[in-house]
Order: C-alpha cells, then structure tokens, then sequence
C-alpha cells in the first residue's frame, strides 16, 4: 500500500515501522514507558530508556538490548548529559517520548504548594526540557517525532487533580507550542491522553485488568500500557508524517462523552 510519493508501507515493514530510528524514552524503567521501549524496539527501534529508577531502568533496558541512562527530568544538565550519551553512541536523535510522571491526588485545599510544584516540575517542566534538550539534535538529523503523555486529566477536569491536571493541560498546551514552533525543521510534536491504565502507577491505588473493572468507560474496563504503547509508536513512526500538534485520547471512549458518567442506554430485550 502506498500512503504517498515517497512512503511505502509494505506488509513487512509494517511491523518494524521504526526501524533503525533512534528514540529516547523517559521514565522507561516500568508501566507504559517500559511497554513503549519494548513496542519501538520491537519495530526496529534503537532504544535508550532514561529513569530515576536505576535498578529496574537497567533490567528493562538489558531485556531489550536497549541502552540506559540514569536520569533525573527535572535536571536540565542531566537532559543534556542524556543527549550527548546518545549522540555519542548513536550518532542521532529521531524520537523522543516524555513519559516519565508522578501522580497525586489531593483537593485544592489539601495539596500542599510543595507538592504542586513537585507535580509540575517533573510532569511540565521535565517535559519542557525534553523539548529544549532534544530541538538541536532532531534538526540536525533532519527531523523527528515527540510524543508527549498527557492524560485525560488534560483534556477535561477531574477532582483531586489540583497539581496532576493542571500539569497535563500544560503537557498539552505545550504540545501545539511546540509543534508549531518545531514543524518547520519536520519536527512533529504530539500528545497522548491515556484513561485508566494498569501500572506501577495506578496498582498503587487499586488498578485491575480485565472486562468490568471501570465502568466510565464505554469498553467497560482499564487499558493495558501496550495499547498506549501501540499508538505512541505510530505517532513516532513515519506513518504518521502528516500528524502534527494533534491529541490522541487512549481511554476506551471515556472522554468521548466529555466525562459523562452515564452509561449508554440498551435497547429492551428482544427490540
Ligand atoms: P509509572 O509510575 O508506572 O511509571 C512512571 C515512570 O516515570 C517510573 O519509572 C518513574 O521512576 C519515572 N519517573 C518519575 N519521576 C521521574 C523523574 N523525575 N525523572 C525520570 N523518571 C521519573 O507510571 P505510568 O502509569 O507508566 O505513567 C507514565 C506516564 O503516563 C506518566 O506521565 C503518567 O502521568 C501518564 N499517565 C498515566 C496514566 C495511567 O492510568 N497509568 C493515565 C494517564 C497518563
């Protein structure tokens, strides 16, 4: 199948759509980062995982012959640092996935200014830098991709998301900034909005896979981290050369009813 003069998506490179691409993946030790690193490496992909998480980063990264990079996001000399590594050792940066996030869940009231601050800097601010950081080296190889995790939390509000929403309406926000400002150098810049997913993240506070687990969405149940994994390689992938400053929601169609809480009605037996 031909999508254009020069992009040909034959059945076998259908597979391995990122092949050869040099991506960055933040916050790759664990949950959808670790799915992401796992989906781009097996599309061919030549991953570095950065994280915080050092013991679990390096494991991740072994299981997929994939280079890691202790890293903290909110460290711009470390952003820096994790650039020059990869160049040095790749000679290029094509993608780059700022997925690395920390959650809370805190009233307005409650939340602490501090931990406002923490959400934002990691979640906003690491995303920001990620951008600057990875600009100069995107150009010079003649273009790239970024994927940036939102949530559904940046697309409508949610309570108790004080410090978490308003970092992911940044996320988004900062998303078209910069896809406008980058779309020149053929930098696309995109964000994804994932639902409920089951990590690291939300085991904490009781996620469960399975069919009837979370009834706001219309498919009735949590996402699985490879089905977030699945669209943000697409987005990196040339596959996706014309999608720029766009917002993919990944929640089974939660916010397709802008957060309706009512479930669609069903016809009467036998209709
Ligand atoms: P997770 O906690 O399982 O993984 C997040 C990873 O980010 C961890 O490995 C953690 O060590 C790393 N990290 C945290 N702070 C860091 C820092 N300062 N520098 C580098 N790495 C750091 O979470 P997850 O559910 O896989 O979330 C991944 C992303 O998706 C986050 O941005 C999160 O906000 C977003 N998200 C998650 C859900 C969900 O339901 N799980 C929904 C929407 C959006």
């Amino acid at each position: 199948m031909c999508f254009s003069s020069h992009i040909q998506i034959t059945p076998e490179r259908a597979c391995r759509v990122l092949d050869g691409k040099v991506v960055i993946i933040t916050g790759g030790a664990r949950g959808m980062g670790a799915a992401t690193a796992r989906r781009c490496a097996n599309a061919g992909a030549r991953v570095v995982i950065t994280d915080v998480l050092v013991e679990e980063g390096t494991a991740t990264a072994k299981e997929l012959d994939a280079r890691f990079i202790a890293h903290d996001v909110t460290s711009q000399d470390e952003w820096a640092a994790v650039v020059a590594q990869t160049l040095e050792e790749y000679g290029r940066v094509e993608g780059l996935v700022n997925n690395a996030g920390i959650a809370s869940l805190a009233s307005i009231e409650e939340q602490s200014p501090e931990e406002f601050q923490q959400v934002l800097q990691v979640n906003l601010v690491g995303t920001f830098l990620g951008l600057k950081a990875v600009a100069g080296a995107m150009r010079a190889a003649g273009g790239g991709a970024i994927v940036n995790l939102s949530s559904v939390a940046g697309l409508f509000a949610l309570p108790m998301t004080g410090g978490y929403g308003a970092s992911k309406w940044g996320v988004r926000g900062l998303t078209k900034i910069a896809a406008l400002e980058f779309g020149r150098d053929r930098i696309r810049v995109n964000s994804v909005h994932p639902g409920m997913i089951v990590t690291p993240m939300t085991q904490s506070f009781g996620a469960v896979s399975g069919e009837g687990t979370f009834g706001l969405s219309p498919v009735g149940r949590w996402g699985e981290a490879e089905e977030v994994a699945e669209a943000i390689a697409f987005l990196l992938s040339d596959a996706a050369s014309y999608v720029n400053g766009a917002e993919l929601a990944i929640d089974g169609g939660w916010t397709a009813g802008e957060g309706s809480l009512l479930p669609p009605p069903r016809p009467p037996e036998g209709a």
